[in-house]
């Protein structure tokens, strides 16, 4: 189809396409933590959330949906959906694969950003991207985790938690 200038848009290739995603959970006392797919049952306070609060695999699926075009974790897995309730978020992950197998379509490569007043995410660096390369059928080197703080500021400063991503995804040709 031409567009309004006459001129026939790209066809869509075979090859890498991106996708962002962005999410943020708060945190209240007595809620367990989990963090890229890792527990931290040393911490006060966990995620609220539909789920377990996972913000980082959430910010990846999105990430991964969206480099796809196959919608958002909203549509694909509603809060109103009780199939989800407290669900383990690598099971989300697991069924967001699944989709892009459909599609033929794999992860090639992801980098996430976590905004954290605590914990320290360097100590389980290496843990979380095994984790996150292991719910994704790619190796870990595929995978990079960084954490910062906000230095105090905002909710990320004690309130809540925030995790950004990017994700390449491949189709095969
Ligand atoms: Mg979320």
């Amino acid at each position: 189809m031409r567009d309004a200038l006459g001129l026939e848009p790209p066809p869509l290739e075979p090859g890498d396409r991106a996708g962002i995603g962005v999410d943020a959970h708060r945190l209240e006392e007595g809620l367990p933590l989990r963090l890229g797919g890792l527990a931290f049952p040393d911490e006060p306070r966990g995620l609220a959330g539909h789920s377990d609060g996972d913000v980082v695999l959430h910010a990846l699926i999105d990430a991964m949906l969206g480099a796809a075009h196959l919608g958002d974790i909203g549509t694909l897995f509603p809060s109103g959906d009780s199939r989800w309730e407290g669900i383990d978020s690598g099971e989300m992950v697991r069924d967001t694969m699944a989709r892009l197998a459909e599609a033929s379509l794999h992860l090639e490569r992801a980098d996430l950003a976590i905004v954290a007043a605590r914990p320290a995410i360097a100590p389980v660096r290496s843990a979380m991207e095994a984790r996150i390369a292991e719910l994704t059928h790619v190796t870990p080197d595929r995978i990079s985790v960084k954490a910062t703080t906000s230095d105090g500021l905002g909710f990320t400063g004690s309130g809540g938690i925030a995790a950004y991503a990017v994700a390449v995804v491949r189709r095969r040709p």
